[in-house]
């Protein structure tokens, strides 16, 4: 029996990790739609230029359609570029489109230019009990704007070797945002992807990463699975492309420790 009780207060998580093809876009994706699918109110609000998670959850994200460009160039308030996505109750998207690829270096030169997604936040975004935040692979003005919005950071950390490479120079950054401009800002939640447990390396950087970050590190482990990345050629999540394998499963499970820990928090929160 799966329950996902909804959270005490609104959840924004920044879902990040400067190597690319580590899982942040899968990630962000089939938690957000198994959250929805279980009666939170949820938005993804993509990132990232290439559009993925726009992909992956059917969104139109073509030249011209208001995107997440508006919000942190133009000022555009959340709801004024946010989309129901189709098929899955609770779940709305803020897409990406190719002109989110000039926003890096367009904020340059913008008023508060590190907290624009923020703002465009706390204009709109009081609905939802999560928002998931998929960032590039990067970590430029986009990821520092989600590092700014978000009060927690979602790590997908893929099962190879030098697999802790790179994290460090992130765990860097959230420290730097952390003093400077988010003292809220926690890394909360670390999740292994793409486990191989036919190999012996696969179990080492289990054992490592589950050192380094401790009980952040999720029990929940996602196997590499040929579902998850069919999924996306058909448009949707693997969690309602085969709700049954075991990529669909794990990423179930992994929503569901997100939200009973968040439960667990805000419970411990009353207490003191
Ligand atoms: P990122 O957003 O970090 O660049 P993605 O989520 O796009 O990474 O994943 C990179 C690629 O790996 C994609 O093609 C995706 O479909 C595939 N992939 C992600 N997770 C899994 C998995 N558990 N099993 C198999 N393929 C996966
Ligand atoms: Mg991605």
């Amino acid at each position: 029996e799966i329950t996902m009780p909804r959270p005490p207060r609104r959840r924004t998580m920044c879902v990040a990790n400067q190597k690319g093809g580590v899982g942040k876009t899968t990630t962000a994706v089939n938690i957000a739609v198994a959250l929805a699918l279980h009666g939170n109110r949820v938005l993804v609000i993509d990132l990232d230029p290439q559009g993925n998670a726009s992909t992956g959850l059917n969104v139109p994200h073509h030249s011209g359609v208001p995107d997440v460009y508006d919000c942190l160039i133009d000022g555009a308030p959340l709801d004024a570029v946010t989309q129901q996505v189709e098929g899955i109750p609770n779940l709305w998207a803020v897409p990406a489109t190719i002109d989110l690829a000039g926003a890096e270096i367009e904020l340059v030169s913008v008023v508060a230019r590190e907290s624009r997604l923020k703002r465009a936040i706390e204009a709109g975004g009081s609905n939802y009990d999560y928002i998931f935040i998929d960032c590039p692979p990067s970590l430029g003005l986009l990821t520092v704007n989600a590092l700014v919005a978000a009060e927690e950071v979602l790590i997908p950390i893929q099962c190879e070797y030098y697999a802790l490479e790179g994290v460090q120079a992130l765990t860097n950054n959230i420290e730097l945002v952390r003093s400077h401009l988010n003292p809220k800002l926690d890394i909360s939640t670390v999740l292994l992807t793409m486990y191989d447990r036919r190999t012996r390396l696969a179990d080492l950087v289990e054992q490592d990463v589950r050192n380094h970050f401790g009980d952040k590190c999720l029990n929940a482990v996602i196997p590499r699975n040929v579902r998850v990345s069919e999924a996306p050629s058909y448009s949707q999540s693997v969690m309602t492309y085969d709700p049954g394998s075991r990529g669909a499963v794990s990423y179930f499970e992994a929503a569901q420790e997100i939200a009973l820990r968040g439960a667990h928090d805000a419970q411990v929160g009353g207490v003191a």
